[in-house]
């Protein structure tokens, strides 16, 4: 008896539990100023470059930034399953993004502004798959984050399409995620997956570690990511 009461009371403990990480990005300070921070150091370290190189449009510099919870928020998503006790699954999910009401991250807005504005181009990778181009660039074009020279890369059926493929036809020019041909200089990563940037491997000389903060930008995302399915974070050496 005493062990159901308990049950009892902690059940509704549980039930919100969840719903933290959501209200953590929807309501509080200090996501709102984490990802201020982030974009503001993206668009300064950006900016130097631009400047120091003299890089002008015709330098065909890019940003590379991930859509979802890098520049628009899927927060409504999260508490739409959350209420119908549901878990992420493709269906709900391009329904949600055909709905177009994705909202904006905070920052991502002015960090796009000043790309564009410095002659820059925009290079969105994202999982999102290719039946919902239009709703995702219709939906980034609603906030004035499309640019009319900028690229949108999407997964298609072929899983090994993954990002590391996307990425790598942008720098190099050859294939659907580049601009015909040509190969792109990359300022900045953003991203709030490890996935979202480039390791050592894909890209000749790349160490991940020295780049956080210069050329790559994390952002804060606790509602949802590999670290779900299990521990991402290395071991002590
Ligand atoms: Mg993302």
């Amino acid at each position: 008896m005493k062990a159901a009461a308990a049950l009892l009371i902690l059940l509704p403990l549980t039930a919100h539990a969840g719903d933290k990480s959501t209200r953590w990005v929807r309501d509080s300070i200090e996501y709102h100023t984490l990802t201020n921070q982030v974009y503001a150091g993206a668009t300064r370290e950006v900016l130097a470059t631009t400047e120091a190189e003299k890089l002008k449009k015709k330098d065909h510099w890019v940003v590379v930034v991930d859509v979802d919870e890098t520049i628009l928020d899927n927060s409504v998503y999260q508490l739409q399953m959350g209420a119908y006790d549901a878990s992420f699954e493709p269906a709900s999910w391009n329904a949600w993004c055909e709905r177009r009401e994705a909202a904006v991250v905070p920052g991502a807005d002015a960090f796009i502004a000043a790309v564009h504005e410095a002659g820059g181009k925009v290079a969105f990778v994202t999982n999102r798959h290719e039946v919902v181009r239009e709703a995702t660039r219709a939906n980034l074009d609603a906030f004035g984050l499309w640019g009319k020279d900028d690229i949108l890369c999407l997964k298609t059926d072929d899983e090994a399409y993954d990002k590391v493929k996307r990425r790598t036809e942008l720098r190099t020019g050859e294939g659907a995620c580049s601009w015909e041909g040509k190969p792109a200089r990359v300022l900045a990563y953003v991203g709030d997956t490890i996935t979202d940037f480039p390791e050592a491997g894909e890209e000749e000389g790349v160490d991940r570690g020295a780049q956080w903060g210069t050329t790559y930008f994390l952002l804060p995302n606790p509602m949802y990511g590999s670290w779900e399915r299990g521990v991402t974070r290395p071991m002590p050496e």
